[in-house]
């Protein structure tokens, strides 16, 4: 087999750094080159997965193919690297705790009193050699969440030394932050000089420094920084705030850090560098003159809208991947679907804007709200995409004010509704019973069979089968399919065995669409999601 590499990438000062966009940065610019890479992320926490995570407590859960439900810095790496990740990509504490006590019962270290080190450490290794070996990757990028000095992730810090110790080609980057104070205004080093000093204690010497600030880093604090944490000057590497995110790769490209990993690694690379088309459509934004304002109706709003954006990641980078690509400025613009509810008039804020999303959510806070900003898009002409619970909304508000079902609601809300169009898939139901939470919803990608002549089949390119990731316990109740069909509303995708629906249209519209699934998953920077670029290009008509 031949040789893989191993990039390790640690954070210093504060969390929130953008440690995954640099991650997947690095990840492009050695892609660039032609080398396979595999990213892989470590979260300290002691939770399996991040299924049981509130959206707001740590920002929204990203769905894999394969149906894991995992931290959203793998979605950085899958807009950014265009690759699918596995769920075996997302390392917990949980996971590994859970497999070592797991071989102890199972009498794997008989005799031996069983420790952090070396079994704790054995187990991360083992699950990092393992995706490295069945990817076959060239580059293996190890992103080791949280902050160095936490007690969580030492123990994978711990890992991370020992696997060069062992004779594995390892790279450590290490991104800090270089604060400016206001009343200073200078770039300040000694946070960074602390936080390596503290990866120095645990015995990982970094090769590079990624300096995060406000602004580009200059000569003076790249030799201070340097001198005191003793990494070359030409291994400090200035990763500014820019406007886009996208333009990172160009950012340490410009400073040609792929080449100083090369150089480092006594490598060469395995084609010229080819970054033709990042480039060229990095320019086209840029130059983007018109606008289109899409309002995200969601409910997470009572924590700031910091944590609100993180909770809708996807659905925001998915909304600018496809205006860019059409040609358009994304605007966002955030309605609380709760402020509806209180004052119903207040929906005609939608006037304002070009075009609807009803991302996906869970339980019945917000929904009555969601369900008057549904009714207004199907009403006004307005283009409207719904997004999973979206969907689902679409239907209980076609079915109460088209099918004239009144009080017809999702049992998810309303377990007692007398028109149930909304329910629980069967196979739900024993699991909710038993209390299996985790892990256990309908997750990952499904096939859909498209309709001939519909809308989204036009959209996914008059394709067949497409497939989309899941994440939800509910479904369009197959009680309801005729009614729902008899008065209009176009079943424009079902599933193989045509029992649940995953695609719905509304033929006599600008551009009402809704999906089962989570289209927002498998859009990417330069591979929009066609859903998603057809809500634009509805908008902006
Ligand atoms: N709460 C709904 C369900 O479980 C929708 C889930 C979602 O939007 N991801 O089916």
């Amino acid at each position: 087999m031949p040789r893989q590499f191993y990039v390790f990438i640690t954070g210093g000062v504060h969390s929130g750094l953008g440690k995954g966009i640099c991650t997947a940065s690095i990840g492009k610019i050695l892609q660039w080159r032609g080398f396979k890479v595999e990213p892989i992320k470590i979260d300290g926490y002691l939770n399996y997965d991040a299924g049981t995570l509130r959206p707001t407590e740590h920002g929204e859960v990203w769905v894999t193919e394969d149906g894991g439900e995992i931290d959203q810095d793998l979605g950085h790496y899958e807009r950014f690297l265009d690759v699918n990740i596995s769920k075996k990509n997302n390392i917990t504490s949980g996971q590994i705790y859970w497999q070592v006590i797991k071989n102890e019962r199972e009498g794997k270290y008989l005799g031996k009193t069983v420790q952090l080190i070396p079994h704790v450490t054995d187990e991360i290794k083992r699950r990092i050699r393992e995706v490295a070996k069945s990817s076959k990757a060239d580059f293996i990028l190890v992103e080791i969440g949280g902050t160095v000095g936490d007690y969580e992730n030492a123990i994978f810090i711990e890992a991370a030394r020992q696997m060069r110790m062992e004779g594995e080609k390892c790279v450590y980057v290490h991104v800090s932050y270089v604060p400016i104070p206001k009343h200073i205004g200078e770039q300040k080093t000694k946070p960074t000089q602390h936080s390596v000093k503290m990866l120095r204690e645990l015995g990982i010497q970094p090769d590079f420094i990624v300096c995060r600030s406000e602004k580009p880093l200059d000569d003076v604090r790249r030799k201070k920084i340097s001198i005191f944490c003793d990494v070359k000057e030409e291994h400090v590497v200035s990763d500014e705030d820019l406007c886009n995110v996208y333009e990172v790769p160009l950012l340490f490209e410009s400073q040609g850090f792929a080449d100083k990993i090369l150089r480092l690694l006594k490598i060469r690379p395995k084609t010229r560098v080819r970054k033709t088309k990042w480039e060229a459509l990095i320019k086209k934004i840029k130059n983007l003159k018109k606008k289109v304002r899409i309002a995200i109706v969601g409910k997470y709003f009572d924590i700031g809208t910091f944590t609100l954006a993180d909770s809708y990641v996807s659905v925001i980078e998915a909304v600018k991947h496809a205006a860019w690509h059409t040609g358009v400025n994304p605007e966002i613009i955030w309605v609380n679907s709760k402020e509806f509810e209180k004052n119903p008039k207040k929906v005609k804020v939608l006037n304002k804007v070009d075009g609807v999303i009803v991302p996906g959510g869970f339980g019945a806070s917000g929904v009555e709200g969601k369900i008057l900003a549904i009714k207004y898009c199907r009403e006004h002409n307005k283009p409207f995409l719904g997004l999973c619970y979206g969907l689902q909304l679409a239907v209980v508000e076609f079915a109460r004010n088209v099918c004239g079902l009144k009080k017809a609601h999702t049992t998810e809300v309303d377990p007692n509704t007398p028109y149930p169009v909304i329910d629980i898939l069967p196979e739900q139901k024993k699991l909710i019973k038993e209390s299996k939470y985790g892990a256990t919803m309908r997750l990952g990608a499904y096939p859909a069979i498209l309709k001939k002549g519909t809308l989204v089949w036009r959209l996914y390119g008059k394709r067949k089968v497409v497939y989309e990731r899941h994440r939800h316990r509910y479904e369009v109740n197959p009680e309801y399919h005729e009614i729902l069909q008899k008065h209009g509303l176009v079943f424009s995708g079902m599933s193989p065995d045509g029992r649940l629906v995953e695609f719905i249209e509304l033929s006599n519209h600008k551009y009402f669409t809704g999906t089962q699934a989570h289209p927002e998953f498998t859009s990417r920077f330069m591979k929009p999601n066609p859903l998603f670029v057809g809500l634009v290009e509805a908008s902006i008509k």
